[in-house]
C-alpha cells in the first residue's frame, strides 16, 4: 500500500541545496519533507574513511569570499585548514615531463578537516528526525487537480503545496517523470544544461608518506597526455592523511585504467608513486542520482543560472535549487548555497501571496 502524506514543502534530494532548503524552510516554519534517493545524504559531497583521516571524492575544496560556506562552516564549528601549496609544478606532455619553478596550478583555498561530507552530516543532524527520507527516489512530480503538486515515490505520494527540485535539472528531467507538463523551453533547457563535474572521474591516490613535499614538489601537475589531466596535493590536515588527487574524463575509464594511472604517477613523481596504499576511482558518470546518461554531451556551461530557473515552473509549485541553477558560483557549493537561497525565498513568498488571495 501506498503512504499518502501532506506538507507544506517536499524538497526533492538531500544534496547541500536541498538541505539547506529543507533547514531553512522548517526554520521559517514550514513542515518540510526531503526525499533522497540514495542511502546516504550529501550527494556530490562525499568522503571516506581513511585513518587518521577522510579523503575526499567529490567536492575538496572552498574559497575566500564564499561567504555561504564561510557562514556555514563557523555555525557548525567545522575545522579547516589550507591547501597545501609550497612546491614546484609538474607539466607532462608527449615529450615527457618538466618541472618548472613555484605552484602555478593552485589558488590558494581552504579545506574541510572532516571531509566536505561534513557539512551535509551537520545539517542533517539538526533536522528533526524523520524529515530527510533516505532511500526514497522521486519518480513523478504532478501539479495536483486541486492545488499543490503530488510527489511519487515507489513507496508514498506526497501532497504538498510546493516543491523544491534540488538535483541537477538535466538528471530532474531524465529520472522524473512530469507528465509534459513543464513548458517546452524549460524542458530543452534542463536537458541540455551539464551537471557540474558529471563527466569526470576522480581519482584519489594514498600513500604512507608525502615524498613529493619532500622532493619539494607541490603535487600538483598539469597533463596532456592523460590519463590524469590535472593534479593537486590531497594530503589532510598536517599532511595525514598523505594523498594526490586527480580528474580524468570519465569516458577513458575502464579495463586497464588503474594501471594506466598508476604508470602516470610514477612518470610525474616517481617510482614511489606506483605504488599507493589505496587508489579510488570515483567515476560521478556512473552515478545513478547524479549523471543522466550521455552527460558528456552537455557542453554549454553558459546555461548555467539561466532565467528560466531563477522563475518558479507549474504555476509557482516547483523551485530548482541545485548548484547548476546558480547565477553566481555555479558549480560550486556556494553556488547550490545560494540556489537554496532563492528557492527558498521564493517558496515563502508563494505561500504568503497564496495565503492573502485565501
Ligand atoms: C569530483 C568533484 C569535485 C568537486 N570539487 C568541488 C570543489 O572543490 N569545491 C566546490 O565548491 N565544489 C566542488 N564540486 C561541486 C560540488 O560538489 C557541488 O556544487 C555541490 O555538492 C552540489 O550540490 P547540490 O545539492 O546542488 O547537488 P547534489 O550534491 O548532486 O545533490 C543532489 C541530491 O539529489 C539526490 N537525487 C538525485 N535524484 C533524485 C531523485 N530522483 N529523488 C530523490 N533524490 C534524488 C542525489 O542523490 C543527491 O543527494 C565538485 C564536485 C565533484 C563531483
Amino acid at each position: 500500500m501506498l503512504q499518502h502524506d501532506d506538507h507544506d514543502v517536499v524538497v526533492v534530494g538531500a544534496g547541500i541545496a536541498g538541505l539547506a532548503a529543507t533547514a531553512a524552510l522548517i526554520a521559517a516554519g514550514r513542515d518540510t519533507v526531503c526525499l533522497e534517493a540514495r542511502s546516504r545524504v550529501g550527494g556530490r559531497l562525499l568522503s571516506t574513511h581513511a585513518p587518521p583521516g577522510v579523503l575526499d571524492l567529490g567536492a575538496t575544496w572552498f574559497w575566500g569570499g564564499e561567504r555561504r560556506v564561510e557562514d556555514l562552516v563557523a555555525r557548525f564549528g567545522i575545522d579547516t585548514f589550507e591547501q597545501h601549496l609550497a612546491g614546484d609544478t609538474l607539466v607532462q606532455d608527449a615529450t615527457g615531463v618538466r618541472r618548472l619553478p613555484g605552484n602555478l596550478i593552485d589558488a590558494p583555498a581552504h579545506r574541510f578537516a572532516p571531509g566536505a561530507e561534513a557539512l551535509a552530516g551537520a545539517f542533517a543532524t539538526g533536522l528533526p528526525a524523520g524529515v530527510v527520507r533516505l532511500d526514497s527516489p522521486v519518480t513523478a512530480i504532478r501539479p495536483h487537480a486541486t492545488g499543490g503538486v503530488d510527489v511519487r515515490t515507489p513507496g508514498a505520494v506526497l501532497h504538498a503545496e510546493q516543491v523544491v527540485v534540488a538535483l541537477p535539472p538535466a538528471l530532474a528531467l531524465a529520472r522524473i517523470d512530469f507528465d509534459s507538463r513543464l513548458p517546452p523551453e524549460l524542458v530543452r533547457l534542463a536537458r541540455a544544461t551539464p551537471v557540474w563535474m558529471g563527466a569526470v572521474a576522480k581519482v584519489v591516490a594514498r600513500y604512507p608518506a608525502a615524498f613529493w613535499r619532500d622532493a619539494g614538489l607541490a603535487g600538483a601537475a598539469a597533463s596532456s597526455t592523460g590519463p590524469l589531466q590535472e593534479l593537486h596535493d590531497m594530503s589532510g590536515p598536517d599532511g595525514q592523511p598523505p594523498a594526490l588527487f586527480g580528474f580524468a574524463a570519465a569516458q577513458i575509464v575502464g579495463p586497464g585504467f588503474e594501471q594506466a594511472v598508476t604508470a602516470q604517477l610514477a612518470q610525474l613523481f616517481g617510482p614511489a608513486a606506483a605504488r599507493p596504499d589505496t587508489l579510488h576511482i570515483q567515476n560521478w558518470s556512473g552515478e545513478r542520482w547524479t549523471t543522466p546518461p550521455a552527460v558528456h554531451r552537455l557542453g554549454d556551461y553558459s546555461l548555467f543560472g539561466h532565467p528560466l530557473y531563477q522563475q518558479p515552473a507549474l504555476d509557482g509549485r516547483l523551485h530548482w535549487a541545485s548548484t547548476e541553477t546558480a547565477t553566481r558560483y555555479a558549480g560550486h557549493i556556494e553556488g547550490a548555497l545560494a540556489a537554496a537561497e532563492r528557492a527558498v525565498t521564493a517558496s515563502l513568498t508563494t505561500d504568503e501571496a497564496n495565503s492573502c488571495s485565501r
